[in-house]
């Protein structure tokens, strides 16, 4: 130990240093990234079980780096919330959300996901109906993503956003659902429209009883509380049958389409009506 003290000492502090670089340099990016317009969304067909079409896209973001190449938000989401750029990023996802909505037929519904970090921050409710009523789209046709983490420790305040949100006309869906801190409280404390049932229990249940039972159980909470169900991840034919079965109300996975550029989601539903 003796020997390791001042040496280690001053090898933590070089790491230290080259990882705050690190760090700043990516911030930087990211803030170049957001003026130089760099960022994209991406939408991924929603498919209603009960009519067999595609209602609806989840809006995703992308991030077209000029030397990275497309970057996914696991890899920058959580950098735009640590050095507080997630409020200016999450503002034009609702914005372009709303304007890409306002581009597709009337009978299509757009999905867009919030940080809970959004919620820290006053002005989420100016945003989405300021971001409404700029393209002009029906709020019914929106809806608004959230994990359950905007809900943990009985955050009233959140609950009162949400209701505010609410109030706006969208729908509001809690996603990952079955992933999180599992408290079931919170689930009548605000009147969700859906559910999305996480993709790790879909990867697992044809294979695993246990992911079964799980999913049976959320489609049957989540009809007595009169929510819809999603179930994400569905890659096959045969995940799309046992979800069916079991009564999810809509799919979404790369069985149904993979998150595509607006220009092709239209062509894409398109073909799909035989137009
Ligand atoms: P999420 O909201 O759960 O989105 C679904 C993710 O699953 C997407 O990853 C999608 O591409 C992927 N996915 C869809 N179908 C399948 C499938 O069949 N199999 C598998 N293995 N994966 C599938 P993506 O686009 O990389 O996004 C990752 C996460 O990043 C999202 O998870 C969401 O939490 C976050 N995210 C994406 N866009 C936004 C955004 O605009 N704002 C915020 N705050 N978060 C976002
Ligand atoms: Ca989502
Ligand atoms: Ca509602
Ligand atoms: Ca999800």
């Amino acid at each position: 130990v003796k020997e390791m003290g001042r040496g280690t000492y001053f090898f933590y502090e070089k790491e230290l240093n080259a990882r705050m670089q690190a760090r700043r340099r990516a911030e930087a990016d990211l803030r170049d990234g957001l003026s130089r317009q760099q960022f994209e969304l991406y939408f991924q067909p929603i498919l209603d079980l009960q009519r067999f079409a595609v209602t609806g896209a989840e809006a995703l973001l992308r991030w077209r780096h000029p030397e990275r190449g497309m970057i996914s938000p696991s890899d920058f989401i959580p950098l735009a919330e640590q050095c507080g750029l997630i409020e200016q990023l999450g503002s034009w996802v609702v914005r372009e959300g709303c304007r890409a909505a306002a581009q597709l037929p009337a009978d299509i519904r757009v999905a867009i996901n919030l940080s809970p970090m959004q919620f820290d921050r006053p002005g989420l409710v100016r945003t989405v109906a300021a971001a409404l009523e700029e393209s002009g789209v029906e709020p019914s046709r929106i809806e608004l993503e959230i994990t359950e983490s905007v809900l943990l420790h009985d955050n009233d305040v959140n609950v009162a956003t949400l209701d505010e949100l609410n109030d706006l006309g969208v729908t509001i869906a809690l996603d990952d659902f079955g992933t999180g801190y599992s408290s079931l409280s919170y689930l009548h404390r605000f009147s969700f429209d859906r559910i999305k049932i996480d993709h790790s229990f879909i990867r697992d249940i044809l294979r695993n009883e246990g992911s079964l039972m799980i999913v049976r159980a959320i489609v049957m909470l989540a009809h007595s509380l009169g929510l819809v169900v999603t179930a994400e991840g569905v890659e096959t034919d045969e995940q799309l049958a046992a979800v069916r079965g079991e009564g999810c109300d809509s799919v979404q996975g790369y069985y149904i389409g993979r998150p595509m550029p607006l220009a092709d989601f239209q062509v894409a539903i398109g073909n799909s009506r035989g137009a």
